[in-house]
C-alpha cells in the first residue's frame, strides 16, 4: 500500500488520536494504524475508523472535559 498523498511507503504502527470537541477532549491511545515513512501522514483502516467513531460517540456523552481511552 502506498501513501495517497506522496506515494511513500506505509508502515504499520501504533498511534494516539486526539478528538477535540466543543465540550470535551478525548484522547484514544494505542490505536493500530499505518504511517507514511515519507510525509508522516497517519491512516486508519476502515474497521479501526469505524470503531473510533463508536468510542468518540460513547465518550462524548459520558464525559465533560478530558477523557483518556485505550483502544482495545
Ligand atoms: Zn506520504
Amino acid at each position: 500500500m502506498d501513501c495517497v498523498y506522496c506515494k511513500g511507503n506505509i508502515s504499520v504502527c501504533i498511534t494516539d488520536y486526539t478528538v477535540i470537541l466543543k465540550d470535551c477532549v478525548i484522547l484514544i491511545k494505542d490505536i493500530p494504524s499505518q504511517k507514511c515513512d515519507l510525509c508522516g501522514e497517519t491512516f486508519f483502516s476502515f474497521n479501526v475508523a469505524t470503531k473510533l467513531d463508536v468510542i468518540v460517540n460513547h465518550e462524548k456523552v459520558n464525559s465533560n472535559r478530558m477523557t483518556e481511552v485505550v483502544y482495545s
